[in-house]
């Protein structure tokens, strides 16, 4: 996911806008069973001389997995984001930067950047429903399209342990 910033290179204090379209069928990577179905991505970026900083917002289609019911299930993600771009030849300075992107021959990379954005802030137990019922730890029935008797008969542990104490 690569932009070109050659031409605002040349001209200090204008900006340029981005605008990056990968639909269905383009390659995408898996993030830990997690996959990108579709990202759009808008971003501004300003030369204010040294640095470029951008900013702008992320809207992707994702498949996630349900934590619940093991379901697949499309994810909406959003997000704002900001980046600093900087050509490869100050690279010491601003390899401590967290949001830094380096320049290199007129072109920035920014999908290592936009990965890691995704990734943090993904749900950590995704639902496919905040209703999910999951699965019956028991007979693996899915509660959300049947039930089984499996329920009446769980016995939590701890209560028992409470019981022979008595
Ligand atoms: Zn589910
Ligand atoms: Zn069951």
């Amino acid at each position: 996911m690569k932009i070109n910033v050659k031409d605002l290179q040349k001209h200090p204090h204008q900006h340029q806008d981005f605008h990056i379209v990968k639909k269905v069928g383009d390659v995408f990577v898996d993030l830990e069973g997690v996959t990108i179905e579709s990202i759009e991505i808008e971003l501004t970026v300003e030369n204010t001389g040294r640095v470029f900083p951008a900013r702008g917002i992320i809207c992707a289609v994702l498949k996630m997995q349900c934590s619940r019911c093991l379901k697949n299930y499309t994810y909406p993600f959003e997000a704002d984001f900001f980046a600093t771009l900087v050509d490869v030849s100050h690279r010491d300075e601003y390899q401590d930067e967290e949001d830094a992107v380096f320049i290199k021959e007129g072109e920035a990379d920014l999908w290592p950047l936009l990965e890691e954005i995704i990734y943090s802030q993904l749900p950590i137990n995704p639902l496919c429903s905040p209703e999910c019922k999951g699965l019956c730890p028991q007979c693996g029935i899915d509660r959300n399209y049947g039930s089984c008797q499996c329920q009446e008969q769980e016995i939590d542990p701890r209560w028992e342990k409470l019981k022979n104490l008595r």
